[in-house]
């Protein structure tokens, strides 16, 4: 192995260390109430090569529900299910520069799509086009293909999270019904939530995380496996999203600072990933105003910074 890991299982817990105090910094997203629940100072990380090795730092155990992070990859099931054509005839290739469940702009993208698949309304989007005859199949699909990609078998939803977020998603339920309105949803508003607030609720650890950005890394081929899970074109669109829009509000910032294709989530996930070597998995549940981990975000610079991983 290279010095690189040599460096990282060496420094590591230190690097840790010194990021976790910005667990004080940040707040625990409340607007679902089950995610309230999570302590304020947890940091933790875990980077994978193509061996399959890990190196692991703080709180690696800590389960938390993916969020947004899903919708990476069922932005990549979609394009497998319907082809491209198909996926962005429903939502758009832009950032939209307002929040993730904003309603401002969804008639402004032709002919009244999503500005893009991470936002709230463009994943709605993407959940309806998801292969299956009713919602329990569809949501079965998606598991089995997060179960896949993490070559995890034991990946399962979180039914108090998924209950808690159904029961308060009054602005989920709005921007869905708008785009039923606009003929984006086709079938049943609600079974289309529930398969998106299913997907949401899916429990992991940063090494699930860790392993399913590996495959990401690898443009779609599992290297421990040496297994093709999906087409190289369709996780080249998935990266440049995460790049464009992976980090909310702060996309151009990371960007900027860190310059790795990144999918935050409102649990306090970060999914990252340097391209060709690493799949990288961050927890730390404390947000910034921008809504991504602020530990989580100054662990990820700190280790960009050292080991000179910016793309750009
Ligand atoms: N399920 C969450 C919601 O729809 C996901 C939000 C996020 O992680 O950004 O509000």
């Amino acid at each position: 192995q290279d010095s690189a890991w040599g460096k990282l299982q060496t420094m590591l817990p230190q690097w840790v260390h010194e990021s976790k105090a910005y667990t004080e910094d940040g707040q625990v997203a409340a607007y679902i109430p089950e995610l309230a629940r999570a302590p304020q100072n947890v940091l933790g990380i875990c980077l994978m090569d193509a061996a399959g090795d890990t190196v692991v730092g703080g709180d690696h155990d800590f389960r938390f529900t993916l969020q947004s992070i899903s919708k990476v990859f069922t932005l990549i099931l979609a394009l497998m299910d319907r082809g491209e054509e198909v996926v962005f005839s429903k939502v758009g290739m832009e950032p939209t520069g307002d929040d993730f469940n904003s309603m401002l702009k969804l008639e402004l993208v032709e002919p009244g799509i999503p500005f893009n698949p991470l936002i709230n309304a463009g994943a709605i989007a993407i959940s309806s086009l998801m292969a299956g005859s009713d919602p329990a199949a569809q949501t079965q699909r998606i598991l089995q293909f997060f179960r896949d990609v993490a070559d995890n078998p034991t990946l399962a939803i979180n039914h108090a999270v998924h209950r808690s977020e159904s029961d308060t998603a009054h602005r989920n339920r709005s921007l869905a019904y708008f785009l039923k309105d606009n003929g984006v949803l086709s079938g049943d508003v609600e079974d289309v939530l529930d398969v998106y607030f299913s997907h949401c609720s899916v429990e992991a650890t940063c090494t699930d995380l860790a392993r399913m950005a590996l495959v990401l890394a690898n443009n779609g081929v599992d290297p421990i496996r040496n297994l093709r899970l999906m087409p190289r074109r369709y996780v080249q669109i998935a990266k440049t999203f995460m790049i464009t829009c992976g980090m909310y509000n702060a996309s151009g910032e990371f960007a900027m600072n860190v310059g790795l294709p990144a999918k935050s989530g409102v649990s306090g996930g970060i999914l990252t990933m340097v391209p060709g070597q690493y799949g990288i998995g961050v927890v730390g549940p404390a947000l910034n105003r921008k809504g991504n981990s602020t530990a989580g975000v100054h662990l990820i610079g700190k280790l960009s910074q050292e080991f000179d991983w910016s793309l750009f």
